[in-house]
């Protein structure tokens, strides 16, 4: 009999799982994908959407044709309770059986670390899509009636990446605006050093970082938390007051409310800890993929890590023989290239996703 595999969630993971399962297994399963999001959305690229070098269309695409192109049932739905008992999922449209279950949820920014953060104005995030719209109409009023602009990452925040690259996107824009004496910068950081990235940094990173920042007239402050955010003020834990007429800060992310309603699941953070199958600790039939899933600390798997990180024209490429510490290598080098290998790696990305291609790297 053929085995019912429901995902939740059809970005990055989702997509990926569910096309994944259906070549691998054809004529054995069934897969159907429930997705809260229409389209599928390159994250990396919302970096780029406050300053209109992306629009929504240019980092999206629908999701059902991709889906039915090759025989996996998509349903534009949230998904509201998981009942691992009963093997049954409930949404927003209705109720899904399984055999297995594959968590690609994602996360959700989480502001309450934070106060006044959330009722925002002038200081933003890019984490969403939803949220990458806003500064980008903010930015165009601050083109006109620039000030100080304060770029950074909250204590608990997990995605720095982003931040460094926006930072150094938003140094490009303010220097293509001519502003760079009436804009400056601040980037505001709980990481004990520059590029430590809640990954322990690289070698050579925090020299490299320190030299970009002093470049392009970027003051900094690290591991500081941040305390408080008033209208135009950011008040940081050791008193200082960082005022602004821009901001963008990048929260903690947490697991979806539904994954972590269930009892036995989730960790305290809302993501599942999973085996080495990334099977779920408490329910073998259930598979977390992405960031749903919680991936056991210190995380030793030997994958090259390959990452680009993107700086307004410029571009920095980091090689590493693993994600996190101890590791045999690891470099990062500067250089003007990387920014278009960044461009190229988008485009062949989307593309590749759009047709299902899931097997090519
Ligand atoms: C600004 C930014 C830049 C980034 N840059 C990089 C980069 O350069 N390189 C890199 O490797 N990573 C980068 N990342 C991280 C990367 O985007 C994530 O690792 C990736 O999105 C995780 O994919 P995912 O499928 O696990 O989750 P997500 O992409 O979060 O997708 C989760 C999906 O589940 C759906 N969903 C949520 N709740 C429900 C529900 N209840 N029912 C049904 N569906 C639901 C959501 O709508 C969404 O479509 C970046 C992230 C951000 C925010």
């Amino acid at each position: 009999m053929r085995k019912e595999v429901l995902v939740l969630g059809g970005n990055f993971g989702g997509l990926n799982a569910a096309l994944g399962v259906k070549h691998e297994l054809e004529g054995d399963v069934d897969v159907t994908v429930v997705s809260a999001a229409e389209r599928f959305l390159f994250n990396p690229s919302l970096i780029w959407l406050p300053f209109g070098r992306r629009s929504p269309a240019d980092i999206t695409f629908p999701l059902a044709p991709t889906f039915g192109m090759h025989g996996v049932e998509f349903v534009h739905a949230a998904a509201t309770v998981i009942d691992p008992q009963a093997r049954v999922v409930h949404t927003t449209k209705g109720v899904h059986n399984y055999d297995y279950l594959v968590i690609a949820t994602g996360y959700r920014n989480t502001f309450d670390v934070l106060p006044g953060f959330e009722s925002a104005d002038g200081v933003y995030t890019i984490t969403t899509l939803e949220d990458a719209i806003r500064p980008g109409e903010e930015w165009r009023r601050f083109l006109d009636d620039p000030g100080p602009v304060v770029i950074g990452a909250t204590q608990g925040a997990g995605c720095f990446g982003a931040a460094y690259e926006f930072l150094f996107d938003t140094a490009y824009q303010v220097k293509k605006a001519g502003l760079r004496g009436r804009a400056p910068l601040t980037y505001v950081t709980a990481e004990p050093f520059l590029g430590q990235s809640g990954i322990g940094g690289l070698p050579g990173g925090e020299k490299l970082l320190r030299m970009f920042c002093k470049k392009e007239g970027i003051q900094t402050v690290t591991g500081v938390a941040m305390q408080e955010r008033a209208p135009g003020k950011l008040r940081l834990a050791d008193g200082q007051d960082l005022h602004y007429a821009y901001a963008m800060i990048v929260p903690p992310f947490t697991g979806q409310d539904v994954v972590a309603a269930v009892p036995g699941l989730a960790d305290d953070k809302g993501f599942v800890p999973v085996r080495d199958t990334y099977q779920s600790l408490a329910y073998p039939e259930v598979y977390p993929v992405g960031v749903a899933a919680a991936v056991q600390v210190p995380w030793t798997t030997a994958i090259l890590a390959v990452c680009v990180m993107d700086a307004g024209a410029n571009g920095v490429m980091i090689l590493a023989d693993r994600m996190l510490p101890p590791r045999k290598f690891g470099v990062m080098i500067p250089r003007p290239q990387s920014h278009l290998a960044k461009l190229m790696f988008e485009k062949y990305f989307v593309w590749k996703s759009r047709h299902g291609y899931v097997r090519l790297p």
